[in-house]
């Protein structure tokens, strides 16, 4: 099984809680990955911050560039797209890269996961 965490809400939030959660599911032979919004080098400066560097990590920016989205970058060097292909990009990300459930704070990247097998799974749920 592959499970995928995201990291702002979820992660960075709940450290205490996620990171024993994480550990029991390497030590059962389980993969578990970062789906975070931000291009590569910001997610790992943010793992760093909480000594979690070790994940795999896959960014939706990096994803949805790859696959040809247009990107406008505000002052603040945050990236913009349309709403509809961002919210739907973590279940395209999970059936891509194989990931079997997604953690996640933000309800609104569900509905993509009902055309798919990956589950959505809400933070509330878990902590
Ligand atoms: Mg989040």
């Amino acid at each position: 099984m592959k499970v995928g965490f995201d990291l702002h809400g979820v992660l960075d939030t709940y450290p205490e809680k996620i990171k024993p959660m994480i550990e029991m599911l390497r030590l059962t032979g389980h993969q578990v990955c970062i789906v975070s919004g931000p291009a590569i080098p910001e997610i790992i400066r943010q793992l760093d911050k909480i000594d979690m560097n070790s994940m795999i990590k896959y960014s939706v920016v990096d994803y949805l560039s790859m696959e040809g989205t247009e990107f406008t970058w505000d002052e603040k060097g945050t990236p913009w797209c349309d709403e509809e292909t961002w919210w739907d990009s973590k279940a395209r990300m999970c059936k891509h890269y194989g990931i079997d459930y997604l953690v996640d704070d933000s309800l609104k990247y569900k509905p993509a996961f009902e055309l798919i097998d990956a589950k959505f799974i809400h933070i509330s749920e878990i902590i």
